[in-house]
C-alpha cells in the first residue's frame, strides 16, 4: 500500500512536488571538506598511546599516525584510496565532494590522481590544492610534514595549480579552488601573494581556522588577534570563503563571521573524534550565519549521520529538543531545516553556485519511503526518520544527471574498487 510520501520531489526553500519516482527525491549533497587518504586511518587510532609526558591522547597525538600514513602514499594508491571512497559517499547521498587536497608528494600527480578517482565512479569534484609552508607561525616544516610541501614557496605553489587547472575537466562537474592550510601553516605576506595572483579567478577558497585552543593561543601570540578576528580584519573574507572548523571563537567573532557571508565548514563526526569541542551554532544561526557538513578525516560518510550528530551535540550542550531550526515558523522539521542548509551552504563552498534548474539540483538521492516503520509518515517526517533514525538503510538510488551510479546502496563499481583497496591496505 502507498505511503503519503511516495512519489514526492523536494523543492529547495519549502515543499514537495509530485514526482514520478517511487519515494522521496531529494538533491545530492555537497562534501565540504575530505581529505581522501585519510580514510586508511580507519579502526587504526582508537587505542589509548598517551602523547609526551603522559599527556592524554588529543588531536596532536593523532596527527602524528596521519603523518606516518601520509609518507607512503604514491599517486596509484591515492587514486585507488580517492575512488572507493567517492564511491562510498556517493552511496550515501554525497554528489560532489571539495578535496582539500595537501598531499602533493612534491608536485601535481597527486592532485591529478584524485581527478581521476573521482571522475571515474560519477563524483563531482572541487580540488583545493593546498599552501601549506610552515609548521608553525615562524616555524620551517618538520622532516615528516615533507609530503605536504612544494618546491618554490608561493611561486612553486601557483605553478602546480596552474598544471591542475589544464587538468579540471567542468564537463564532469570538476572546480578548482584555493586553500591555504591554516594561519599557522601560511604566513601573512604569503597569503597575500597567493591571493594577489589567484583572486581574479574568483576560486572558491577554504582554509582550516580555530580547530584547537592551542592553534588560537599560538596565532594570538604571533600576530596579535585570535585566528578569525585575523583573517576577517586581513584577508577579503566574503561569500567565496568557506572557514572550516571556526571551532573556538568569541562571541563578536562569531557574530562577524556569521556577516561575513562566508560558509562555516562543520564536520561533526570527526571533531568529535578528535576531540576539538563543540561549535555554538544556534547562535551563529540566530546572527544570520551559515553552514555546510563535510567529512574531513572520513570518521563517518553518511550525510544524515553528521547532520543527526550536529543536532545532537546542542541537545546535549543546552538540555533541549529540537534546538536547530533557525528563525523558521512554528513546526519546523528539524531534518528539513538542516538539510536545507547543508545544500545551500554546501554550494556555496564547493563554488557551484546556485542549482541550474529551479527545481534543484540534476543530481539526486531516492529514499525509500516504503519502509515499515514509515508507513502513514509524511514527507517531512521520512526526512526526520532519514536523519535522526534509519539513516543509509532509507537510501535506494543516487543519481548523478541521467545515470544512475547507486542502486541498492552499492554502487555499480564496488567489487572492483573493494579489491583495489585491499591491494593498497595490504601490508
Ligand atoms: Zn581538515
Amino acid at each position: 500500500m502507498a505511503t503519503r510520501s511516495q512519489g514526492l520531489r523536494m523543492v529547495p526553500g519549502g515543499g514537495w512536488e509530485e514526482s514520478r519516482w517511487p519515494g522521496l527525491v531529494l538533491p545530492g549533497l555537497c562534501n565540504l571538506h575530505s581529505h581522501a587518504f585519510q580514510v586508511l586511518l580507519t579502526g587504526r587510532t582508537q587505542e589509548r598511546g598517551g602523547g609526551p609526558g603522559g599527556a592524554p591522547d588529543s588531536f596532536w597525538t593523532w596527527r602524528e599516525r596521519m603523518y606516518a600514513l601520509a609518507s607512503s602514499l604514491g599517486p596509484d594508491e591515492l587514486e585507488k584510496v580517492g575512488a572507493w571512497l567517492y564511491a562510498r559517499m556517493l552511496a550515501h547521498g554525497f554528489t560532489h565532494v571539495v578535496e582539500f587536497h595537501y598531499l602533493h608528494q612534491g608536485g601535481a600527480e597527486m592532485g591529478a590522481a584524485l581527478l581521476r578517482a573521482a571522475k571515474r565512479v560519477g563524483m563531482g569534484i572541487t580540488l583545493l590544492p593546498v599552501l601549506y609552508l610552515h609548521a608553525g607561525p615562524g616555524e620551517e616544516l618538520a622532516p615528516r610534514q615533507a609530503p605536504f610541501a612544494l618546491p618554490g614557496g608561493v611561486e612553486g605553489y601557483l605553478r602546480v595549480y596552474e598544471e591542475l587547472a589544464s587538468l579540471v575537466e567542468p564537463e564532469a562537474d570538476q572546480v578548482l579552488g584555493f586553500a591555504p592550510h591554516s594561519l599557522r601553516a601560511v604566513a601573512p605576506e604569503e597569503l597575500e601573494e597567493a591571493l594577489r595572483a589567484l583572486l581574479p579567478n574568483k576560486p572558491p577558497i577554504h582554509i582550516h581556522i580555530a580547530e584547537q585552543r592551542r592553534e588560537v593561543e599560538e596565532i594570538q601570540a604571533a600576530y596579535g588577534a585570535p585566528p578569525v578576528r585575523w583573517l576577517l580584519e586581513n584577508a577579503p573574507v566574503d561569500s567565496s570563503w568557506c572557514l572550516v572548523h571556526a571551532t573556538h571563537l568569541g562571541a563578536g567573532e562569531r557574530k562577524d563571521l556569521a556577516g561575513s557571508g562566508a560558509t562555516l565548514g562543520l564536520c561533526p563526526s570527526t571533531e568529535a573524534d578528535l576531540g576539538d569541542g563543540v561549535f555554538p551554532l544556534p547562535e551563529f544561526l540566530e546572527e544570520g550565519g551559515s553552514f555546510g557538513i563535510g567529512t574531513d578525516g572520513q570518521v563517518g560518510l553518511c550525510p544524515a549521520q553528521e547532520l543527526r550528530l550536529l543536532e545532537f551535540e546542542q541537545r546535549l550542550r543546552l538540555e533541549e529538543r529540537n534546538v536547530l531550526a533557525g528563525n523558521r515558523a512554528p513546526r519546523t522539521h528539524v531534518g528539513r531545516f538542516l538539510l536545507e542548509e547543508a545544500l545551500g551552504g554546501g554550494r556555496r563552498a564547493a563554488g557551484l553556485g546556485p542549482p541550474a534548474s529551479e527545481r534543484g539540483s540534476s543530481d539526486f538521492i531516492l529514499l525509500d519511503s516504503g519502509h515499515p516503520l514509515l508507513e502513514g509518515a509524511g514527507p517531512d517526517q521520512v526526512l526526520d526518520a532519514w536523519i535522526f533514525h534509519l539513516g543509509a538503510e532509507l537510501v535506494r538510488e543516487v543519481w548523478k544527471g541521467d545515470k544512475c551510479l547507486v542502486q541498492e546502496g552499492r554502487h555499480a563499481l564496488q567489487e572492483d574498487l573493494d579489491r583495489e583497496i585491499r591491494e593498497v591496505l595490504r601490508p
